[in-house]
């Protein structure tokens, strides 16, 4: 008798990686590229019938939009995706029907954030936020001992921010301008400055503004959810000391008010990097999967 394993996929806009495990120590994993729906979610299923014996189940953290209504006849489809091909795809439904076993469909953030929850930066806590900020800012609001989905799902990068004094920056926002994305995602860094982020690594002024704006997202999100802890990952925070000076802006905005303890903390346990940087989606699928079983 073999030892029972959840299967994860995480699926990504250029890749999908798919593992199994029972834990962050993954047993296997393999990477493929994102083509078709038929060629991907296929070869992903190819991957996993190896395991069919062992499998419990399988947890997705997906690009999106997804339908997150476990009431609608279409959920855990991928909805209005601009990527070619993939809009309607049943994701959930044929990874279901191909293996037997139950599957837990999620965002990506919201993956993620259940796998720092399980395991990671977010152990024990019943209300947390986890945060990326690299490409594009994504997010997800983890409250009362489960993902906040709500109408479609919360999209933490297109809050208002207020301009910066001294920005004179449009912003990068297709829908918004300049909205929190709009001014603080990569793209928007690298258009400011006219550099690409990686080379802007040595300029404090750059990351001065940059966690003026993420401080100030993070100020309207403890007012509105009072979480117990910010995860903040995504390629912008790779710039070492970022989260300090994010930190430091924060409790300045904050100005010691609220009823929130962490207002009068240093932030150091409040504002984190997560657990799992690379691996967040694999190891939140993971999560996702154990779920079921519990
Ligand atoms: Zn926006």
């Amino acid at each position: 008798m073999t030892d029972a394993l959840y299967g994860a996929i995480e699926a990504g806009g250029t890749k999908f990686r798919i593992a199994v495990g029972t834990s962050p120590d993954l047993i296997a994993d393999t990477t493929i590229p994102t083509t078709t729906p038929d060629e991907t979610i296929g070869a992903s299923i190819e991957f996993l019938e190896h395991y069919a014996g062992q499998l419990k189940a399988v947890g997705i953290a997906s690009f999106g939009p997804l339908d997150l209504d476990p009431s609608s006849a279409t959920y855990g489809s991928i909805i209005r995706t601009p990527k070619p091909g993939w809009t309607g795809t049943p994701f959930r439904e044929l990874i279901t029907d191909a293996l037997g076993v139950p599957v837990a469909i999620d965002v990506d953030v919201g993956g993620a954030a259940i796998g720092e929850w399980t395991w990671g930066a977010a152990r024990g806590l019943d209300t947390f936020i986890y945060m990326t900020v690299g490409t594009g800012v994504g997010g997800g609001i983890f409250a009362g001992g489960r993902i906040h989905h709500g109408m479609g799902h919360p999209e933490l990068g297109h809050i208002a921010v207020a301009r910066e004094p001294d920005d004179d920056f449009a912003g990068h926002c297709p829908f918004h301008g300049a909205c929190f994305e709009g001014m603080a995602a990569g793209p928007a860094i690298s258009a400011r400055w006219g550099e690409r982020v990686t080379d802007l690594v040595d300029r404090p002024e750059v990351w001065d503004l940059e966690a003026r704006y993420i401080a100030q997202a993070l100020r309207t999100l403890t007012y509105v959810v009072a979480p117990q802890r910010i995860i903040v990952g995504g390629g912008v925070n790779r710039n070492e000391g970022l989260l300090g000076l994010v930190r430091d802006k924060l409790s300045d905005q904050l100005a010691g008010y609220g009823t929130n303890p962490v207002v009068d903390s240093d932030l150091t346990d409040y504002v984190v990097s997560p657990e799992f940087g690379q691996d967040a989606g694999l190891v939140g699928a993971i999560a996702l999967a154990a779920g079921l079983d519990h």
